[in-house]
């Protein structure tokens, strides 16, 4: 049975508990925010299901795409409300138009982010645009089992332990399943979000954007709005709680040797942010927002070959250098442990007191000097 040993070893992608016929696998938040598997030995029958879903226990190999794009969605306004370049929401449109379900990462009544499933394509919104925080899967896997045996088309989008995840717990494959990943940083911890979004009071008529780009794709913008009046609209470098997440200082432990990336996840499609696109293909660069889309398998450039989008090849090898993500898991900062430790006691001012720390004091500074000048 699943035992968590490092914390390390678990993405929090709940295939394990979602599969265990027995229930004996609760999810349980600890003090950083995230959820880890416990197991009740009284309902637990030892059959080692659990252990055989883990994709951090039977991660896959990594891959390369079979082709690689630069692609943006040609409806306009979608695309100024998407990430990067729209292309999530032009997949998700064709699967619902083939009578299919498509699942994503949303914002809750409570404005925590969870997975759902959406039949509709006023619905989709609900999923446009990066949260930045772990989304919750729930038991989204077992409903997405529901619909393929159905015969429903499902297309299944998120972070590609997500991904790595579905695809163990479903045991086999699907031909009606899609299976969409993003490039991924990292997850921030839900219970950061939580302190984050609690000094904002936010209720139904409230919006937040973590990449708002109505002034520039690049250098996009944290906006956060209650009665369609903008409360703040702060660049990265101005925002705490994405200079927080940029430092890796609130990601999950596993995103340090993440067991998904690098195509290892086995999704059909990647979407990203084509960083770099204006070294890369200046032409086609107008800072609205332009996806970088990996197709992973030939269901999935079937599926991407029928899409109307604006696209262009590109190459895997050039367009990754801008992106290391792809491959490269965070390092965890000196600090990260500190952050935790301390953060009820500083709340957010603890990142400028991080800044401070990390910089060498004056005296420090003056006496290495004086060290180099002694052993020259
Ligand atoms: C936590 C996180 C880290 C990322 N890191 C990178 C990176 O390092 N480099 C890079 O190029 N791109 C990264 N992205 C992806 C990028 O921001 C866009 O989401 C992606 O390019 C799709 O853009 P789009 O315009 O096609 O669609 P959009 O409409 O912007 O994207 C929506 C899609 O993102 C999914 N999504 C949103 N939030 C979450 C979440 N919390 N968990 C799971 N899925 C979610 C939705 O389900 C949907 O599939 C990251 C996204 C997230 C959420
Ligand atoms: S070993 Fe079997 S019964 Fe026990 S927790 Fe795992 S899946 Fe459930
Ligand atoms: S990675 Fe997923 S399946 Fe493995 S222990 Fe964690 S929650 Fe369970
Ligand atoms: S970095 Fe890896 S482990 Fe962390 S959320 Fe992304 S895919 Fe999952």
């Amino acid at each position: 049975m699943i035992s968590i040993k490092s914390k390390y070893d678990c993405c929090g992608c709940e295939a394990c508990a979602q599969r265990c016929a027995h229930n004996a696998i609760s999810m349980k938040r600890d003090k950083e925010g995230f959820l880890y598997p416990i197991i009740d030995p009284n309902k637990c029958t030892k059959c080692d299901i659990c252990e055989k879903v883990c994709p951090v226990i039977n991660q896959k190999l990594p891959s390369e795409p079979i082709k690689t794009y630069a692609a943006k969605n040609k409806d306009e306004i979608v695309r100024l409300q998407s990430s990067s370049g729209g292309i999530f929401t032009l997949l998700a449109t064709k699967t619902i138009n083939n009578g299919g379900v498509v699942f994503g990462a949303k914002f809750d009544e409570q404005w925590k982010v969870v997975h759902d499933y959406v039949e509709t394509i006023e619905d989709l919104a609900k999923f446009r645009g990066s949260k930045y925080v772990q989304s919750r899967i729930n038991d989204n896997y077992i409903k997405v089992e529901q619909f393929l045996k159905q015969g429903r088309q499902v297309l299944f989008s998120g972070t590609p332990c997500q991904i790595a995840g579905l695809k163990k717990y479903l045991i086999k494959e699907y031909k009606n399943l899609i299976c969409v990943d993003i490039i991924c940083h990292g997850v921030p911890s839900p219970m950061i979000w939580q302190k984050y979004k609690a000094q904002f009071e936010l209720s139904y008529t409230s919006s937040i954007s973590f990449r708002d780009k109505s002034n520039s794709w690049k250098t996009y913008e944290v906006v956060v709005s209650k009665d369609q009046k903008e409360v703040i609209r702060e660049t990265v470098g101005q925002n705490v709680y994405m200079k927080i997440f940029l430092s890796d200082l609130c990601l999950r432990p596993s995103c340090a040797i993440c067991p998904a990336k690098d195509g290892k996840s086995k999704s059909d499609i990647t979407i990203a942010d084509f960083w770099g696109i204006q070294y890369i293909h200046p032409e086609f660069d107008d800072d609205k927002g332009c996806n970088l889309v990996l197709i992973n398998s030939e269901k999935g450039l079937n599926f991407f070959n029928k899409l109307e989008c604006d696209k262009i090849e590109s190459d895997f090898n050039t367009a990754i250098k801008y992106n290391p993500s792809y491959y490269k898991s965070v390092s965890e900062p000196k600090y990260r442990q500190y952050f935790f430790d301390n953060f009820d006691k500083y709340g957010f001012s603890i990142y400028n007191k991080i800044q401070k720390e990390q910089q060498p004091s004056l005296i420090r500074r003056i006496a290495s000097r004086i060290k180099r000048m002694i052993s020259e």
